[in-house]
C-alpha cells in the first residue's frame, strides 16, 4: 500500500502519514457515497441541519488540537491556525442557519399558477482542496454540499493530508457513514474524482487546475464551482491614512507567509506620499520575527521548497529587471523566506503578473489615479482588490471601477457574513458563501401547478 508522509515545513520532521487511495479505487469511494444519498437527502433540509450542528461541539473540543495540527502540516503561525480552527466550530450554528434560509424552496402565484422553485441535491460532490487553509477550505466546500443533501467525497491537498483528515473526522462523529468521505493522493487522485461519475466538483486551487477541472468536467457537463488564484491590487491614493495603509499592507502581504488567495500582491500608490507610504511598509516588515509557526514566530516558512523556489525566483528576476529592494530580498534559510518589499515593480515583471502566493509586497509608483485603476485592472485574475483613502466619494468611485471580484475601502477585501466569496474573471467560476453560493451546490427544480 502506497503511503503520503506529511513533513513539517519548519523542520522537515515526517508528522504523520496517510494510506494512498489508488486512483482506480476512487469510484469506489463515489459509489458508497452515491449509496448513501438517498437516506442523507430524505432527513430533510431541518433534519440534516439539526445533525450538522451538532458538529460545532466536536470541532470547538478539538481545536486546539486542530490548530497545532495546521501549524506543523503547513507552517503558519500558530495564532493564524488558532483563528482558523476555532471558527471552523464557534461559526457553524450561523452558517448552517443561513443555509437553511437559502435553501428553502421560493414560491411565485401568477395568473391563477403557483410555481415553487426547490433547491434539490445534486447527488454526489466531489470536493477537491488547497493546503493554504488546510481546514477551513474543506469547510467552505462540504458543510453547503451537505446541508444541500449531497454526500461528499472530499479529497484535500497532498501537503495537508492530516488537516483533511481530521477535519472529515470531526464531521464523521455525527454524521450517518458515507456522507463524508475521503481520498488521498495528489493530481492523479484528483483527476480520478474528476473523471468519476460525480454529480459537481467543487475546487479552491490554482487557475491551471481549474481550467483543466472545467475542461474535463465538459465531457459530461458535469456542474463545477471553481475558486482559484489571483494577483489583488492595492490602490493607495494621496489622501490616504498612510499608516494604517501601510500596516494593512504589511498585514495582508505576509499573514500565512503571503500564502494567501487575496494577499496584496501589488501595490500602485500615488508618486506624491509613496516615499512615506514605502517608507513605513519596510519598517513594518523588518519588524517581522520569521521562526517556527509553533513558537508563534509573525511568518512562518513557507509549505514546500517547491513554493520557496517559485517565490525567490520571481525576486530575482524582479531585481535584474529593475526592482528596488526595500528590505528583506531573496534572503532564506530552508523554507524560511524573509519577508521581503519591492519597488519600481512593472508589468514586464513576472512577479508584477504571476501570482506570488509568498511574502513580498511589491510597491509600483503611480501619477495619477486613472493610471492606478487601468494598471489595477491590468490582469487576468480578479478575486479581490482593495482601495485606502479618505474622502469617501473618490474611494467610492475609485472602487467601482475596479474589476476584481470583492473590493473593500480601507480595509480586507472580504464581505461581512452572508456575502459572497466570489471572483471575477479567471479567478473563479461561480462562488459560494451566501444565498446564491449555497444554491450552487442544488439543482433547481420549478413545480407549477393551478391554484
Ligand atoms: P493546486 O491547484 O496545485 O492544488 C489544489 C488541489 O487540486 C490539490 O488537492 C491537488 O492535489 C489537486 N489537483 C492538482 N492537479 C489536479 C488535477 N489535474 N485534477 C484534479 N485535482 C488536481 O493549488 P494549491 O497549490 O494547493 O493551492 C494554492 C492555490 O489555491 C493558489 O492559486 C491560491 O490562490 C488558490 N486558492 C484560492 C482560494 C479562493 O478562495 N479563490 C482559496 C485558497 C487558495
Amino acid at each position: 500500500m502506497e503511503t503520503l508522509r506529511s513533513l513539517d515545513p519548519a523542520t522537515g520532521a515526517v508528522v504523520g502519514e496517510v494510506t494512498v487511495t489508488p486512483a482506480a479505487l476512487v469510484q469506489h469511494a463515489v459509489d458508497r457515497a452515491r449509496a448513501a444519498q438517498p437516506a442523507w437527502a430524505a432527513l430533510g433540509l431541518d433534519g440534516r441541519a439539526e445533525v450538522l450542528s451538532r458538529a460545532a461541539v466536536v470541532l470547538e473540543q478539538r481545536a486546539d488540537a486542530h490548530a497545532e495540527l495546521i501549524t506543523r502540516e503547513m507552517g503558519k503561525p500558530l495564532k493564524e491556525s488558532r483563528v482558523e480552527a476555532k471558527s471552523l466550530g464557534s461559526g457553524l450554528a450561523r452558517e448552517v442557519g443561513e443555509m437553511v434560509e437559502a435553501l428553502r424552496p421560493d414560491v411565485i402565484e401568477e395568473g391563477g399558477l403557483r410555481s415553487t422553485i426547490h433547491h434539490d441535491p445534486l447527488g454526489v460532490v466531489g470536493a477537491i482542496t488547497p493546503w493554504n487553509f488546510p481546514m477551513s477550505m474543506p469547510h467552505w466546500m462540504v458543510l453547503p454540499s451537505l446541508a444541500a443533501g449531497n454526500t461528499v467525497v472530499l479529497k484535500p491537498s497532498e501537503e495537508t493530508p492530516l488537516c483533511g483528515q481530521a477535519y472529515a473526522d470531526a464531521l464523521n462523529e455525527v454524521l450517518p457513514p458515507d456522507v463524508l468521505t475521503v481520498v488521498h493522493g495528489a493530481d492523479a487522485q484528483g483527476k480520478s474524482l474528476v473523471a468519476s461519475d460525480v454529480d459537481m466538483i467543487a475546487f479552491t486551487g490554482s487557475r491551471e487546475v481549474g481550467k483543466h477541472i472545467m475542461r474535463e468536467a465538459s465531457s459530461t457537463l458535469k456542474r463545477v464551482v471553481l475558486e482559484l488564484g489571483g494577483k489583488d491590487p492595492m490602490i493607495v491614493l494621496d489622501d490616504a491614512d498612510l499608516s494604517k495603509a501601510a500596516k494593512f499592507a504589511a498585514f495582508n502581504s505576509f499573514r500565512n507567509c503571503g500564502q494567501v488567495c487575496v494577499s496584496t500582491e501589488r501595490i500602485f500608490v500615488l508618486d506624491s506620499v509613496a516615499d512615506d507610504f514605502e517608507a513605513a511598509l519596510s519598517e513594518l516588515a523588518d519588524a517581522l520575527r520569521v521562526g517556527s509557526g509553533l513558537d508563534d514566530a509573525d511568518v512562518g516558512p513557507m509549505v514546500n521548497a517547491r513554493q520557496r523556489d517559485h517565490v525567490l525566483a520571481q525576486i530575482d528576476a524582479a531585481v535584474a529587471s529593475g526592482a528596488r529592494v526595500l528590505t528583506g530580498g531573496a534572503g532564506h534559510h530552508d523554507n524560511f523566506v524573509t519577508p521581503t518589499v519591492l519597488s519600481d515593480v512593472t508589468e514586464e515583471m513576472d512577479i508584477g503578473t504571476v501570482e506570488t502566493f509568498g511574502p513580498v509586497a511589491c510597491v509600483t509608483r503611480v501619477s495619477s489615479v486613472d493610471e492606478a485603476v487601468r494598471r489595477a485592472n491590468d490582469t487576468r485574475f480578479g478575486l479581490g482588490a482593495v482601495v485606502f483613502g479618505e474622502d469617501p466619494e473618490r474611494t467610492e468611485s475609485v472602487a467601482r471601477q475596479l474589476t476584481a471580484g470583492m473590493i473593500g475601502v480601507n480595509r480586507a477585501a472580504g464581505g461581512v457574513p452572508g456575502t459572497p466569496w466570489v471572483g471575477a474573471r479567471e479567478s473563479g467560476f461561480g462562488f459560494h458563501k451566501s444565498r446564491d453560493g449555497h444554491r450552487q451546490f442544488t439543482q433547481t427544480r420549478v413545480l407549477t401547478r393551478a391554484v
